[in-house]
């Protein structure tokens, strides 16, 4: 998987997938991660990269310019998507995650101040993407996580001990709860189920706890969940 990320603050994408998990499938190869920094390609003499709004209005917008020449030094391959990071686009789930995970390049354009010139979008005609109903100041962070939430679908990232077969959302569901040593602390004892090897016992255990867990916190979730079940039988 190439990630390519169109951004104003390279290090930021660069530095933080350094650690644990992301660097090791980077120095494994099952990453690769490239950055590409629209003020490069600036033909502006002062290396502007934004301007004021036409109309009037506060904030700068980000300047077609730069976006499409840097956008057009990348090259596509052939299973390849391009995905705008925007409040506005559709939320990022775990289906659309395991999607993306299907692709061999992915394209990211990170904006900015009041976002991009609409030209971009005309231009680029990318996916838009959104981490959710609120407006951060730019596009990094959102990327970081459609890096990270992809890089942990693709083979080989995680190692045995990190499945994420069972994660929250993989079967409909969250997951339940974990446990770890020791067995007692301040009163709070692990369920006995747990100790016990038994894994038939183990297993309908942590089923019911994803359960309960999905009804009373992602009431949504548990109720596509029994709709889907009901059909199923
Ligand atoms: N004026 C824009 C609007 O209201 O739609 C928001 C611009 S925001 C301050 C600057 C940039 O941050 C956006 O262009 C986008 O790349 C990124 N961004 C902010 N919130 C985001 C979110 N919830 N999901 C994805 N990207 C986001």
């Amino acid at each position: 998987m190439i990630f390519e990320v169109l951004t104003l603050f390279p290090e930021m994408i660069e530095s933080s997938c350094n650690y644990s998990i992301l660097k090791r499938a980077i120095e494994a190869g099952i990453v690769e991660l490239h950055t590409i920094n629209p003020r490069d390609y600036t033909l502006n003499k002062h290396k502007k990269v934004d301007d004021t709004p036409y109309g009037g209005g506060a904030g700068m917008v980000l300047m077609v310019q730069p976006y499409i020449d840097a956008y057009e030094s990348i090259k596509l391959l052939e299973n390849s998507t391009t995905i705008m990071l925007s409040p506005q686009g559709k939320p990022l789930t775990d289906k659309i995650v395991n999607e993306l995970a299907q692709y061999n390049q992915i394209v990211m354009l990170c904006g900015h101040y009041e976002g991009f010139d609409e030209r971009i979008r005309e231009i680029i005609k990318p996916v838009e993407i959104s981490i959710g109903d609120f407006v951060l100041t730019g596009g990094e962070l959102p990327a970081l996580c459609l890096i990270d939430a992809v890089s942990r679908k693709l083979e080989g990232t995680l190692g045995k001990t990190e499945s994420a077969e069972d994660d929250s959302f993989t079967n409909g569901l969250i997951e339940y709860p974990h446990y770890t040593k020791p067995r007692e602390y301040r009163g709070l004892k692990v369920p006995e189920v747990l100790l016990n090897g038994n894994h038939k016992d183990i297993n309908a255990f942590r089923f019911e706890e994803s359960l309960k867990r999905t009804k009373a916190k992602r009431p949504d979730l548990y109720k596509a969940y029994m709709e889907k079940s009901k059909l199923k039988n």
